[in-house]
């Protein structure tokens, strides 16, 4: 009655959840009533939880059923689920107990399919391979604003701090690791309209290990700042947290050190409702945005004084000391301050009517209209906002460096936590670069994924059978290919003197890549598709699906270009960080900075070379809804999501030839005891012992082949009438 045994364990039992997630043909036993009563309960308790691999899906190509799927998991909180050795998340919004030390215990060292999918299996599978393969890994978390991936890398970044092996000097750095993140956090999240605490730029984080496997030092690597946003938010977000915490926690004495106010109000960066004229002058704009915008100082679920508390603390454990933490302060209320700073005049000529005296940039900015002088001065804030985070990056880097020279051979664990493909009402160039980043992400994961399975194949004598799948490289290339790209031909209208502007650019798309099967623009497009364009925009058929970018923008954005004499002061500025993030060699430099597409394509191209070099784990986020609620599971948004993650395609790539694996030693120990000559050992050769078991059970040629290690499986019900048969033994 081992049948029994099993099913009156506690629920949480992981052995108990494998089962029931593996059963799912109906049995078709021939018991007394009770073991019925005993099986029904059972299959309804499959039927409520689902199967905790999609590859075990009977109907692996409906979406439906995928779908499903996942709901029956997330109404039962099991939030993680595999597909193959990807792990789909859903957003629980709420806390639930499965972060415990207890977990990370039940998780460490364990086979990835022993246990419930979660996390820390993810982590520890990572970290294993690193161990035993020597390889380094990556772990790549996806999905779009508020589906969890920030949460996901702290979860792997806390697992490791907590199971790896700590010295002294190893601690210090686990600290550090852990406190970068309220640091990046102030400076680089915001409150937006999907999520509370945003991250607002891309981040990959490399953690090296020593040879004993404890955590010696990282390295972070930033990617596009919205920088945006330090002089512009939307209705209902915010700024940078930092700005925030710093009015509502910074101690009186630093506040009138830096001429601040406790009150958000006070600053057009944090409030901005622009005064008529400004509203005036900014009709090209856009009146209702200029209105609008911001203007949300607290959110409920953010304690700005506390988490000053907690960034204060989090800065010196990273090793700033009083000077730098004031230097930097001082360069937030500059932000601030130049925030504050008005233009008025009646002939048309911008004049500070501020009395915030910076001479300087009277001197400077009176040959401007008043809307060129406001954007000249928040270009500035915008620069200087920016670079002073790429400063603070580079300040965390440093102090995370692995510090012992003696031994410099570490290995890897890289952890990605990007921004997802972004569609919304209107598009702009923030969104071109980001999506153009899904797509490089999405190649790569192709590539890798169908590449792991052939070699997993190869090395395991099986032959291959090639998988029908998009390949997105078309549209890669179309974005990104040497001189007729639309980043070239954006580079080229940025460079070009005379009448260049965001039309011409549109104009110039039509003319080089008008033919293109993954470009449209409203001129080109057929009467349908007509309806939902602007004149201004142009549509790209994404591997996710398809997007209007609005131009307008796209060359001053592209240029991000600051005023010389802006740049000129900012040298000559005391702030030893400003002096850091404007370099004299800068001013005397002839050459053009590359525009900032052409950095972005850069730093992408280097990325996936680090990318490239390691063995990669997938987590796939999911955003349940829209409110942040927790409980509401909405289905046109996540079918979306399922959409945009290609995650329908990864499993049919990965159900393209067997749906399941396993080493003979773990199927041999399990099923052993179906058949009379492997019971209760076997001692000859374990393929040998697997073949004899499987013949027994009846499975036919077709059904399944031999590797040099594993036995492969095609259908999962082949896999659940051997499951069902070990229940009714
Ligand atoms: P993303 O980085 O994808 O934009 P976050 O990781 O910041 O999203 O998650 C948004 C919010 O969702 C978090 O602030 C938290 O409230 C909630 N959340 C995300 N993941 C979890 C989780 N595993 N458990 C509980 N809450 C979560
Ligand atoms: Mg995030």
């Amino acid at each position: 009655m081992k049948c029994r045994r099993m099913l009156t364990t506690s629920l949480r039992s992981p052995t108990k959840l494998h089962l029931l997630r593996l059963l799912r043909r109906p049995l078709q036993v021939v018991a007394t009533d009770g073991v019925r009563a005993m099986m029904e309960s059972a299959l309804t308790a499959r039927d409520r939880v689902g199967v905790q691999d999609f590859v075990l899906l009977e109907n692996y190509t409906s979406e439906a059923a995928f779908i499903e799927n996942l709901r029956k998991r997330f109404k039962e909180n099991l939030i993680y689920t595999y597909i193959g050795s990807v792990l789909v998340s859903v957003n629980p919004y709420k806390d639930l107990e499965i972060y415990t030390k207890n977990h990370m215990e039940r998780y460490r060292g364990v086979n990835f399919y022993e246990v419930s999918p979660h996390i820390y299996a993810v982590a520890d599978n990572a970290y294993r391979s690193m161990r035993t393969e020597r390889k380094d890994q990556c772990i790549l978390i996806s999905g779009e604003s508020g589906a969890g991936k920030t949460e996901a890398s702290k979860k792997i970044l806390q697992y490791y701090a907590v199971t790896c092996p700590a010295s002294d000097q190893v601690q210090t750095v686990k600290d550090r690791l852990l406190q970068s993140n309220p640091v990046l956090e102030a400076f680089g999240n915001a409150k937006t309209l999907r999520n509370d605490n945003s991250s607002r730029f891309g981040k990959y984080m490399d953690i090296q290990f020593d040879f004993k496997g404890a955590p010696v030092g990282g390295h972070i690597i930033n990617y596009l700042l919205e920088k945006s946003r330090v002089v512009h938010q939307n209705h209902g977000e915010r700024n940078f947290h930092i700005f925030y915490q710093l009015i509502e926690g910074g101690e009186e004495d630093l506040l009138r050190r830096l001429g601040l106010e406790r009150n958000p109000q006070q600053y057009q960066y944090l409030v901005k409702v622009r005064p008529p004229l400004f509203v005036c002058v900014c009709v090209r704009v856009c009146v209702f945005s200029a209105v609008l915008q911001g203007n949300c100082p607290k959110v409920s679920s953010i304690n700005d004084r506390s988490d000053w508390k907690v960034v204060r603390k989090a800065l010196s454990v990273i090793g700033f000391n009083e000077d730098d933490v004031e230097e930097l302060l001082n360069i937030i209320a500059s932000v601030l301050h130049l925030g504050n700073v008005q233009y008025g005049g009646e002939d048309g000529t911008a004049c500070i009517t501020s009395d915030t005296q910076i001479k300087y940039l009277a001197r400077l900015m009176s040959p401007l209209n008043l809307e060129q002088a406001s954007s000249a001065r928040d270009a500035l804030s915008k620069a200087v906002y920016g670079r002073t985070f790429t400063w603070l990056v580079n300040k965390i880097n440093t102090s995370l460096a692995y510090k012992d020279d003696s031994q410099k051979s570490y290995s890897v664990i890289g952890l990605l936590d990007i921004y997802g493909f972004e569609v919304f009402q209107n598009n702009s160039f923030e969104q071109f670069c980001i999506n153009y980043c899904n797509e490089k992400l999405q190649q790569l994961f192709i590539e890798l994924t169908l590449k792991s399975e052939q070699d997993e194949y190869e090395a395991e004598g099986i032959t291959w059978e090639p998988v029908q799948y998009f390949n997105n490289k078309i549209i890669c290339d179309l974005v990104e290919e040497k001189f007729k790209g639309i980043i070239s031909i954006l580079d080229e209208e940025c460079l070009r003197p005379g009448d260049a502007s965001d039309f011409t650019f549109l104009e110039k798309l039509e003319s080089t890549v008008g033919g293109h099967p993954h470009f449209v623009t409203h001129k080109l497009a057929d009467p349908k598709t007509r309806k939902v364009m602007g004149r201004e925009e142009f549509r790209l058929l994404h591997y996710a699906g398809e997007v209007n970018y609005n131009v307008n923008g796209f060359l001053d954005k592209n240029n991000d270009l600051l005023f010389r004499n802006l740049k000129e002061v900012m040298c000559m500025s005391e702030n030893k960080i400003l002096t850091q993030c404007f370099d004299r060699e800068e001013l005397s430099d002839k050459k053009r900075p590359d525009t900032a597409a052409t950095q972005f394509k850069s730093s992408l191209a280097k990325l996936m070379e680090i990318l490239m070099s390691k063995e990669p784990s997938y987590v796939r986020c999911i955003k349940p809804n829209d409110s942040k609620q927790s409980g509401r599971f909405d289905d046109v948004l996540i079918r979306h999501q399922v959409k945009y993650l290609g995650l329908m395609e990864n499993l049919r790539v990965r159900r393209a030839g067997f749906a399941y694996r396993r080493r003979y030693e773990v199927f041999l120990q399990r099923y052993k005891s179906l058949c009379p000559e492997t019971w209760p050992n076997w001692q000859g050769r374990l393929a040998e012992g697997v073949s004899t078991l499987v013949k027994h059970m009846g499975y036919k040629p077709e059904e399944y082949k031999m590797g040099r290690s594993k036995i492969f499986i095609r259908f999962p019900k082949t896999l659940f009438a051997t499951e069902d048969a070990l229940e009714t033994r």
